[in-house]
């Protein structure tokens, strides 16, 4: 491997170590012509299965592409978004799989996101799980407010509104 400092073209391993169980290995190596030393991570590449049963490589910056667009608009910032997305990649890391469908990328996105931002989740459901009527919705909202009832009688969410922001129409006309 090429040196980082010096840019030369070759490296000499001083030291391997398994690191998180064997899923990688981090070696130790030595530039022969500068001196210095690095640390390089080997881990297997895990796959995405796409529908089509094309594979790819796992993106971490595709999930945080993917949640980024749900959140559009809302009180989400940058960081939020890649510790999700970091969050996620380790989920799925922990399965100790090689390959994983991308529909369940989708599904581990879910459950993060909906604690991050509710209108976000629903925006990204809608989209994954292919919303085609205002009934999905209706369910989907119901069960958010059902678990936001019990887990969490405080929340804004819960108090009787007449809003209309468009990010809460919905909501609103589903409030009893
Ligand atoms: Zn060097």
């Amino acid at each position: 491997m090429r040196c980082p400092y010096c840019r030369h073209a070759d490296s000499r391993v001083v030291d391997s170590r398994e690191a998180e169980d064997g899923a990688l290995i981090r070696r130790r190596r030595a530039c022969p012509e500068c001196g210095r030393r690095f640390t390089t991570v080997e881990e297997a590449v895990l796959a995405v299965v796409k529908r089509s049963g094309v594979t790819e490589p796992f993106s971490r910056l595709k999930i945080m592409a993917g949640v980024r667009k749900a959140c559009q608009g809302r009180p989400v910032d940058e960081d939020a978004i890649a510790l999700l997305a970091q969050r996620v990649e380790e989920a799925i890391r922990a399965r100790g799989v090689a390959e994983v469908p991308s529909h369940e990328v989708g599904l581990a996105i879910l459950g993060p996101l909906r604690e991050l931002d509710e209108v976000a989740y629903l925006r990204f459901a809608s989209v994954y799980r292919s919303f085609d009527s205002l009934g999905d919705f209706e369910r989907e909202i119901a069960a958010l407010r059902s678990e936001a009832s019990r887990s969490d009688v405080d929340r804004a969410e819960a108090k009787p509104t007449n809003g209309r922001h468009p990010d809460t129409a919905a909501a609103g006309a589903n409030q009893t």
